[in-house]
């Protein structure tokens, strides 16, 4: 399992996927039908801005119960109101595709409008 926190950022401005959601979509090309939450399935999702989080193994002996982000990378998955916006970490599945919120490696990109089938 991977161990997120949500994102307080709203990195992904200039955007022109139409909403959070296509977005994720159209880096994936995959659908998704529910939050990617195991165990949640809450059909009413949106684009959840999310950081990987590592538990310190100083937080482990109880002396810092603070998880630190694991990179600064803020990464955009399908997820429900609830998980956009809680404060408590969570988990979600290995096989998990996170799509970049960094524009230029996804739709700022200059040849994104041109990307072939099977080059992501
Ligand atoms: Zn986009
Ligand atoms: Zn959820």
């Amino acid at each position: 399992m991977i161990k997120l926190k949500s994102s307080k950022e709203t990195p992904l401005k200039g955007c022109n996927c139409g909403n959070k959601l296509n977005h994720w979509k159209k880096f994936t090309g995959m659908q998704v039908r529910m939050c990617l939450v195991p165990g949640c399935r809450n059909p009413e999702i949106d684009g959840g801005y999310v950081v990987k989080t590592k538990t310190d193994p100083i937080a482990d002996a109880g002396l810092d119960l603070q998880s630190r982000p694991l990179d600064s990378t803020i990464y955009l998955i399908p997820l429900c109101e609830e998980h956009a916006t809680t404060l408590e970490e969570f988990e979600v599945a290995d096989d998990t595709n996170f799509v970049s919120t960094i524009l230029k490696e996804t739709c700022g990109r200059n040849d994104a409008v041109e990307v072939k089938e099977g080059e992501l």
